[in-house]
């Protein structure tokens, strides 16, 4: 039989069928408009508000201080676009990173379109944003700091707790500043508790935690103001016009459940799978380089760099044997140009291309990892007796 191991949870995730049967109804017999006053309207909107609950939970907010949206990238538009139109009038410098999704920069790109300042702070070798580099970079007409809590591609987790603190002090001095963090892939992964991060927004998607895809949510705490940017009815405290997406509203709220219930099992579960692969790659493959701080990465990413190889000569080549992995993010991809993310880690353009990304899922198990192990040795052997700078460069 066929078998196929699918190693791209970080793109997208399967339902969790816990999830499908929590919305089927909202599909079928429970088909109300929330905004409705009878039965139907009630019963919608009460699956609604407790969706709420549950995402705040999972991230210890209000429920009033959730806004579904369309997902990932409709919470950052909002979170960024939104805040930095509604302040303007407090200055016009954003400071974000080199490695946000581009649902983050290209609405910054926008925004430097629209007469604004970016400064997009680097990460160097180990994917990681210096504290000092974002207090060096604040002005008093900084209005905004984006910086994602983990990385959607290597998977290092940012030092967010040490903004929350630093964007705290500036406004005790009287600074108009606020902190947005793009959650989506840390969401499910790590803890997060937007009390101690100390952030103003926080970007969340319900594909990425196995839920259904074109919904998400954002967080928007106290003295947060927001130019809404759909307009239409007076949904979601007036932030977001438009009917409720209630099915994938109620799947949201149930995989946020799911998630903040099963933390910790599937923290160690995924680290332990993928420490098994990597063992594996480093026991098997020379010339690897794994990209990212090794102690500071979320558990479930593992990106590889094979130096003399195209990443994209990997990902067909293991496609053919029933294993899917990225290289890049799936927004990118389509493209050989080399991924931005592991060109900000300061690797050559050449070396950059041989990256790989594996994220590995709840559905994974210890068998998936052998036959990974099994193929990819191969794989890369094979690519690399076709690839002329192997040839004539020994192995690092
Ligand atoms: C996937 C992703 C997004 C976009 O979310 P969508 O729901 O697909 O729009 C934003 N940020 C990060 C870090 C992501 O991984």
């Amino acid at each position: 039989m066929f078998r196929r191991v699918y190693l791209d949870n970080s793109a997208t995730t399967p339902i969790d069928p816990d999830v499908v049967k929590e919305m089927l109804p909202y599909l079928t017999e429970k088909f109300g408009n929330p905004s409705s006053i009878h039965f139907f309207g009630q019963e919608a909107r009460g699956a609604v508000d407790k969706a709420r609950h549950r995402v705040a939970d999972l991230i210890n907010a209000k429920p009033n201080q959730i806004i579904f949206t369309s997902g990932g990238t409709e919470s950052n538009n909002l979170a960024i676009r939104g805040l930095c139109e509604m302040n303007e009038k407090y200055g016009k410098h954003i400071i974000t990173s080199r490695i946000e999704h581009p649902a983050v920069i290209n609405v910054c790109e926008k925004l430097e379109e629209m007469g604004f300042e970016v400064t997009y702070l680097p990460v160097y070798g180990d994917g990681i944003v210096r504290v000092e580099d974002v207090s060096a970079a604040i002005r008093e007409d900084t209005v905004l700091i984006s910086l994602m809590m983990a990385n959607n591609e290597i998977g290092t987790i940012q030092p967010v707790r040490k903004v929350g603190e630093i964007v705290k002090d500036c406004r005790k001095n009287g600074n108009k500043i606020w902190f947005h963090t793009d959650a989506v892939q840390a969401a499910g992964k790590i803890p997060i508790d937007v009390g101690e991060i100390g952030c103003d927004l926080l970007s969340l998607s319900a594909h990425k935690i196995y839920a259904p895809k074109g919904t998400g949510a954002l967080y928007s705490g106290r003295g947060v103001r927001l130019k809404p940017q759909n307009l239409g009815g007076h949904q979601e405290r007036e932030k977001r016009g438009g009917t409720e997406n209630v099915p994938s509203i109620v799947a949201l709220g149930k995989a946020c459940e799911l998630a903040r219930e099963g933390l910790k099992t599937s923290f160690d579960r995924l680290r332990d799978l993928r420490e098994t692969f990597e063992d594996g790659v480093k026991e098997r493959i020379p010339g690897v380089i794994f990209n990212g701080k090794p102690d500071t990465r979320l558990p479930n990413i593992s990106n590889v760099t094979f130096n003399h190889l195209e990443g994209e000569g990997i990902l067909i080549n293991l496609d053919m044997q029933g294993i899917a992995v990225s290289t890049g993010s799936a927004c990118s991809s389509g493209s050989l140009e080399p991924s931005p993310i592991i060109l900000a880690l300061g690797q050559a353009e050449d070396l950059a291309r041989g990256a790989v990304r594996f994220s590995f899922g709840k559905e994974n198990t210890l068998e998936d990892v052998e036959y990974v192990l099994e193929v990819l040795p191969k794989a890369v052997e094979n690519l690399r007796k076709l690839s002329p700078g192997y040839q004539s460069a020994p192995a690092v």
